[in-house]
C-alpha cells in the first residue's frame, strides 16, 4: 500500500515537473536551432549579394583597364597593366618578341652601304683572322653609318676588335661612348647595345662606376627585356661581383633581386604563352559582352583576358591582380584568392579561377551570437529554478511521507502499549474475581500487578496527553522551587515495583549541595520517569542502573546511566525527534511510542536546560539533564 502510494507520487512528480521541463528544453533547443539556421541563411544571402556586387564592380574596373590597354598597347599603361601582348596566328607574342626596336635593328643594319662595310670587317676578323683589317673595315662602317643604331653598332664592333688586339687604350673610349647610347638601341636578340659595351668595360676597375650606372639605367629604362637581355644584365652583375676591389654590395644585391624578379616574370610570361590557348584565353568576347578575366596565379598573379585592339588586332591583356584587388580589399572586409584554395566562394562566370572570401561567408557555422547566449542563459535559469523547486518539493514530499509513516506507526504502537497492560489487568482481575486463593500472598501479588499495570497505563496516557498539549501549544508549567533529589526519589519509588520485578539494581547517588531549581515538579518527574523507563527497556541483559544528581558549573545535573544495548552515534540527534524510534533489530521487540525522549527534551527546554546523551552500541547509555540551579529565589 505504502509502496504503491510512493510510486504514484513519483509518477505525479515526473509528470508534473520533469516532463514539462524536458519538453521546454527540447522546444527551446529547436527554436534556437531554427533561429540559427534562419540567420545563417540570411547571412549567406547577404554574403552572396555582397559578393555579386563586388564581382560586378571588379569586372567593370577590369574591363575599363583592359579596353584602355588594348587600344594603346605600346603606349604608357595604367600601373595595374602588366602587359598587353599581341596575338598573332593563335599565339601570344611575348612583349620582347614584338619589339619594334628589334625590327628596326634588323632593317637598319641591312642597309647595303653599311652592311657591306660591316661584312668586310667581319670577313677580316673571323675568316682572314686579320684584326688590323677588321679595325679598318669597322672604322669604314662607322664612317658610313647614318643614325644612332648604325653608328653604335659599328662602334661596338670596333671596340671589341680593338680589345681583342690588346689596344685597350683605344677600345675603352669607344666602349664608353656606347654606354651613352639610348637603351632602345638593341640588337636582334633585344639586348641593348650599351650592355655589350658595359660587358667589355666591366673587368676594368676604373670603369666600374660607369658600368654600374649603365646597368641601373638600363634596368629601369623599360619593363620587359628579352630573356637574352636579362641574362646579359645578370652576367655583367656577376662580372662586377667577381672584380676587385669589391663593388657596392648593397646595390649589387638589390640589382640581382630585381633581375631575379624579372626572370620569374619572363617565366610566367612564357608559361602564359603555353597555356593561353589551352585555357581558352584567346577568345575575344563580342563587343558589349564584357571580357572573361581569368585568374592566372604565379610569381605576380595576373588577371588575363583577350581584348579587341585597333584594326581588328587581338591582344592578351594581363593585369596585376594584387594592384587591382587592393582598393576593393581596403574598402570592404574581404579578400580575393585562387579558386584552388579552400574557403570562399567562386567570384562568378566571368572571373574563372577566382574566389572571394568574406568573413560572413567563411562557412556555415558562424560563431555563437549574443542572442543565442541570452537564450541559453534564460533556459538555464528556467530549468535551474524548476530543478530547485522540484528538489524542494521532493524533499518536502519525502518529509511528509515519512511523518505520515511514523504517525501511523505511532498509532499502532500506542494501541499495542495500551493493550498489553489492559490484557494483564483484565486477566488478574478475573482471577481475583473467582476468589480461588488459599494463599493471601498470591492474592496480594496479583493486586500489586494490577496496580502496577494501571500505573504504567497512566504514565502512557500522561505522556500522550502531555505531548498533545505541547503540540497544540497549550501546555502550561507551574513553576516553583523544586528539590531535585525529591523528584529522583519519587520517580524511583514509582518504578520500584517493576524495577524489583525485573531484578534491577538501581543505585542512587545524590549530592547534597545541589540547590533547588525553579521547575514544575510533575513535569520534571515525568521526564525522569521516561529516562528511567528507557534505561530499563534498553538494558538488555544488564541489570544495573545508576541515577545521579550533582552540581557542575552552577548547574544541576541529573544523570541516568544504563549498561545495556546503547546506540550508534548517528542516532544521537534523531532520538529526540517526535515518533522517532531507532530502526534496530532490538527495538522491534521492545515496545515504545517514540515520544519519551521528545517529551524529555521539551520539558527540559521549557526549564531553560538541555539534554545530553553519551552512548555507543553495546556499551550502554548515559542521559544527562542539565538545569540552571539556584535561580528560583
Ligand atoms: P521509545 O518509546 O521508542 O523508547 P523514546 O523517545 O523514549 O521512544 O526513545 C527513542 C529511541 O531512542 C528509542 O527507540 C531507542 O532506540 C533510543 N533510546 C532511548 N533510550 C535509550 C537507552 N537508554 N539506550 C539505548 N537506546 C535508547
Amino acid at each position: 500500500m505504502r509502496r504503491s502510494g510512493h510510486s504514484w507520487q513519483l509518477v505525479l512528480f515526473v509528470g508534473a515537473i520533469l516532463v514539462p521541463t524536458a519538453i521546454l528544453i527540447v522546444v527551446s533547443q529547436r527554436t534556437i536551432q531554427q533561429s540559427r539556421e534562419l540567420s545563417g541563411k540570411r547571412r549567406a544571402d547577404d554574403a552572396r549579394a555582397a559578393k555579386e556586387r563586388i564581382s560586378r564592380e571588379l569586372l567593370a574596373r577590369l574591363d575599363a583597364l583592359g579596353r584602355a590597354a588594348a587600344q594603346n598597347p605600346d603606349g604608357a599603361h595604367d600601373s595595374e597593366v602588366a602587359l598587353a601582348a599581341r596575338v598573332e596566328s593563335g599565339r601570344v607574342l611575348a612583349p620582347w618578341e614584338s619589339s619594334p626596336e628589334t625590327d628596326r635593328f634588323r632593317e637598319t643594319t641591312r642597309q647595303p652601304a653599311f652592311a657591306a662595310a660591316v661584312a668586310r670587317g667581319e670577313q677580316a676578323e673571323f675568316a682572314a683572322r686579320d684584326t688590323g683589317a677588321a679595325v679598318a673595315g669597322y672604322r669604314q662602317a662607322l664612317e658610313a653609318a647614318t643614325g644612332a643604331v648604325q653608328s653604335t653598332y659599328a662602334r661596338l664592333l670596333l671596340a671589341r676588335v680593338l680589345e681583342k688586339q690588346g689596344r685597350t687604350a683605344e677600345a675603352i673610349p669607344e666602349a664608353r661612348r656606347i654606354l651613352d647610347a639610348p637603351p632602345d638601341v638593341v640588337d636582334d636578340d633585344g639586348v641593348p647595345l650599351r650592355l655589350h659595351a658595359a660587358s667589355l668595360l666591366a673587368p676594368y676597375a676604373a670603369e666600374r662606376g660607369r658600368v654600374q650606372q649603365c646597368l641601373a639605367a638600363t634596368g629601369e629604362a623599360r619593363e620587359w627585356y628579352s630573356p637574352v637581355a636579362t641574362f646579359t644584365l645578370s652576367a655583367i652583375a656577376d662580372q662586377l661581383a667577381r672584380a676587385a676591389p669589391a663593388p657596392d654590395q648593397r646595390w649589387l644585391e638589390e640589382f640581382r633581386a630585381r633581375i631575379a624578379a624579372a626572370i620569374r616574370l619572363q617565366e610566367q610570361m612564357l608559361a602564359l604563352q603555353n597555356d593561353a590557348s589551352r585555357l581558352g584565353l584567346l577568345q575575344v568576347r563580342p563587343a558589349g559582352a564584357g571580357s572573361t578575366w581569368t585568374f592566372y596565379p604565379g610569381f605576380e598573379p595576373w588577371l588575363v583576358a583577350a581584348e579587341a585592339g585597333r584594326e581588328g588586332a587581338t591582344l592578351l591583356v594581363a593585369l596585376r591582380a594584387r594592384d587591382v584587388f587592393r582598393p576593393f580589399e581596403a574598402a570592404g572586409d574581404l579578400r580575393f584568392q585562387a579558386a584552388t584554395e579552400p574557403g570562399g566562394e567562386l567570384a562568378g562566370d566571368r572571373l574563372p579561377g577566382l574566389k572571394v572570401v568574406m568573413p560572413a561567408s567563411g562557412g556555415d557555422s558562424a560563431g555563437p551570437r549574443p542572442e543565442t547566449g541570452l537564450y541559453y542563459a534564460a533556459l538555464f535559469l528556467v530549468v535551474g529554478a524548476t530543478a530547485f523547486g522540484a528538489s524542494m518539493l521532493w524533499r518536502s514530499l519525502g518529509r511528509e511521507m515519512q511523518l505520515a509513516q511514523t504517525r501511523s506507526q505511532f498509532v499502532s504502537s500506542v494501541s499495542h502499549e495500551l493493550k498489553t497492560p489492559l490484557t494483564s489487568i483484565r486477566m488478574f482481575a478475573e482471577t481475583l474475581q473467582m476468589r480461588r486463593f488459599e494463599d493471601p500472598k498470591v492474592e496480594g501479588e496479583y493486586l500489586d500487578t494490577i496496580v502496577n499495570e494501571c500505573e504504567r497505563l497512566s504514565r502512557l496516557v500522561d505522556d500522550v496527553l502531555l505531548f498533545s498539549k505541547i503540540e497544540q501549544g497549550k501546555k502550561q508549567y507551574r513553576f516553583r522551587p523544586v528539590v531535585l533529589a525529591d523528584i529522583l526519589s519519587a520517580a524511583a519509588r514509582v518504578l520500584s515495583y517493576p524495577l524489583a520485578q525485573h531484578g534491577f539494581d538501581l543505585r542512587m547517588e545524590l549530592a547534597e549541595d545541589v540547590l533547588p531549581v525553579k521547575g514544575d515538579p510533575d513535569a520534571l518527574e515525568q521526564a525522569v520517569l521516561n529516562l528511567l523507563t528507557n534505561a530499563m527497556k534498553y538494558s538488555g541483559d544488564s541489570r544495573r542502573i545508576d541515577v545521579g544528581l550533582s552540581r557542575r558549573n552552577g548547574e544541576a545535573v541529573i544523570r541516568v546511566t544504563d549498561y545495556g544495548v546503547g546506540m550508534a552515534a548517528e542516532e544521537h540527534a534523531r532520538i529526540f525527534e517526535k515518533y522517532y524510534r531507532a530502526p534496530t533489530r532490538e527495538n522491534q521487540t521492545i515496545p515504545g511510542t517514540g515520544l519519551g525522549l521528545t517529551l524529555v527534551a521539551q520539558i527540559v527546554k521549557a526549564h531553560g536546560g538541555r539534554v545530553e546523551v553519551e552512548s555507543a552500541p553495546g556499551k550502554g547509555s548515559t542521559f544527562q539533564i542539565r538545569l540552571p540551579a539556584g535561580s528560583q529565589s
